[in-house]
């Protein structure tokens, strides 16, 4: 996801992150009332507070299977008092607040999440099990994230149109009002900034709701707004689960705008939630990403490129390409040198900074992806790396490599969200993308080939949103981020994702001298 890749990660931060010493949850210091130990709030209405029922969740580390603190669950009278905070925000001063004041807040947000870095790296890392190189790139992103909405803001403008006659007309934009935003466990912290950044930047007051398993970056970046200044209301925390809590987000009726991110599942019962009240409605939703690679390619970099398109984040990625698509005349020395690669994944301990796949977000996640293993084996599938648990009482699954995949198989079919990659053949160039677009996903591709032209033929043919060429990366700054088919709709990180928290008002004003009487009357 973010612009780094194993061995060659784009280091933004000056200095590396040091273990020994530090230790950011025991420093995390919740401004609970009657916090004790590691009790982590909900933040509503500017400042950390008790859940309505007290009700904790036990938090775990998922590659040690520690304790991790306990985070507050939200209920529905805690989604009820944010959702007045952020009425309270929208038609009061937030809602007053000028765009060059807006974009003001959002970079004074960057930098304190920049400054505090090492801190919500620790965080991240410990909470969801991932390599901390990775969830330092992914801080750097969610900085550039905070700056670009910040700086395009100022491009939201109505226009005037000469209609003729004696009418002036114009349109407005205006915020959509209160937006509720759900976001998951893979990408908390970067999730949580790709969401805040345009609806704040629209103006909106948002009511984010993390995954109850993840909620530690996303409260730490509250406060920190807070810190900076963002008025009380404005951006207010209410992890809690999603069937419950979640639900009564989407259908709470001081809501006007949702933004889901998660799965398609989950995806589509919030668009029947949103239906009846006609709610405005972005998705971002699961993936069964594409990675082509023809024989024309480079295989010095196809391959050590596709190897990371898989593992980052242990494959637990919406756009993790995670069914390769090899030309069958290089289809065994492929799998044999991408195997090879697999089986050298540095994985372990997410806090070391040599570490490059840490462990899943849970084993019970963890052994839903060996259960897709076991099946697609059952199936035909060859395991020619990993398909088991790492060892110890972390989440951790091997890199897995399966051979010998057909495009029918479940295991080519369905998202595993884990470190599990399906190698297909294809015979040639309509082949790839008949298989490419044979699945009802439409996220991401990537295509590896030396032919320019065959690239934009390719680019074109494919049903996704978003298609790289000759190189892994998946996310930037400015360029739309999202799927086609069941992959969602709406778009993140770019310009047009301000649309998305904005509504236009068309304003048509007479200037005629003459006294209007349409009817003749
Ligand atoms: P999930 O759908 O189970 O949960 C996502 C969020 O929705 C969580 O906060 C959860 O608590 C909440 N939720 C669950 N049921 C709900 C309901 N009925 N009403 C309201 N909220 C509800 O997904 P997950 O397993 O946490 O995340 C992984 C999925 O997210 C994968 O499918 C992945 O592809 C997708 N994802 C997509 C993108 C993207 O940009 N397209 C990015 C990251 C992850």
């Amino acid at each position: 996801m973010p612009d780094s890749a194993f061995g060659q990660t784009h280091d933004r931060f000056s200095d590396p992150i040091v273990r020994s010493g530090s230790d950011a949850v025991n420093r995390y210091r919740p401004r609970m009332a009657v916090a004790t130990g590691h009790e982590h709030g909900l933040y509503i209405d500017g400042e950390s507070v008790e859940p309505a029922s007290g009700e904790l969740r036990d938090l775990v580390e998922p590659a040690t299977g520690e304790p991790l603190g306990r985070a507050a669950l939200a209920g529905e009278a805690d989604v009820d008092r944010a959702v007045g905070a952020a009425r309270r925000a929208v038609e009061g001063p937030w809602g007053k607040t000028p765009p060059t004041e807006r974009s003001r807040l959002l970079h004074a947000l960057a930098d304190a999440i920049h400054a505090n870095r090492k801190e919500l790296a620790e965080l991240e890392a410990r909470n969801v099990g991932k390599a901390i190189s990775s969830v330092k790139a992914e801080i750097a992103g969610a900085v550039e994230n905070f700056r670009f909405f910040a700086s395009v803001l100022g491009s939201v403008s109505g226009r005037s149109n000469p209609v003729g006659g004696s009418l002036f007309t114009y349109s407005l934009k205006e915020p959509v009002g209160v937006a509720a935003q759900i976001v998951p466990w893979n990408y908390p912290l970067l999730m949580a900034a790709w969401k805040l950044s345009p609806a704040l930047a629209a103006g909106c007051a948002v009511v984010l709701k993390p995954d109850p398993q993840t909620p530690l970056s996303v409260l730490r970046i509250a406060e920190l707004a807070g810190e900076v200044g963002f008025p009380p209301g404005a951006i207010n925390i209410v992890s809690g689960e999603g069937p419950t809590t979640g639900a009564h987000l989407v259908r709470h009726p001081g809501v006007d705008k949702v933004a889901f991110t998660g799965s398609t599942k989950t995806g589509s019962e919030i668009m029947r939630l949103c239906s009846e009240p006609i709610k405005r409605l972005t998705l971002e939703l699961g993936g069964k990403s594409p990675n082509l690679v023809f024989a024309d390619a480079n295989l010095d970099d196809a391959i050590p490129s596709s190897v990371w398109s898989i593992y980052y984040a242990a494959g637990q990625s919406c756009e993790a390409r995670s069914r390769v698509l090899v030309e069958a005349s290089l289809y065994d020395e492929f799998v044999s040198r991408f195997a090879a690669y697999a089986n050298r994944i540095r994985v372990g301990d997410p806090l070391d900074p040599e570490t490059q796949m840490g462990s899943l977000i849970s084993t019970a996640h963890r052994d839903r992806v060996h259960g897709f293993v076991e099946r697609g084996v059952a199936d035909g599938a060859e395991v020619v790396a990993g398909g088991e648990p790492g060892e110890g009482k972390g989440a951790f699954y091997k890199p897995t490599v399966l051979a010998q995949v057909e495009s029918a198989m479940e295991v080519a079919q369905e998202e595993i969200f884990g470190p599990v990659v399906t190698v297909i053949p294809f015979e040639d160039e309509k082949d790839a993308i008949r298989i490419a677009n044979d699945v009802r996903y439409g996220l991401f591709a990537t295509v590896w080939t030396g032919d320019p032209a065959r690239a934009h033929r390719v680019a074109r043919a494919i049903k996704s949103g978003m298609v790289g060429v000759n190189m892994p990366f998946t996310a930037f700054p400015g360029i739309p981020f999202g799927g086609y088919k069941q992959s969602g709709f709406g778009r993140e990180l770019s310009i047009e994702t301000l649309d998305l928290y904005l509504e236009t008002k068309g304003v048509l004003v007479s200037t005629s001298p003459k006294p209007f009487n349409p009817f003749g009357l």
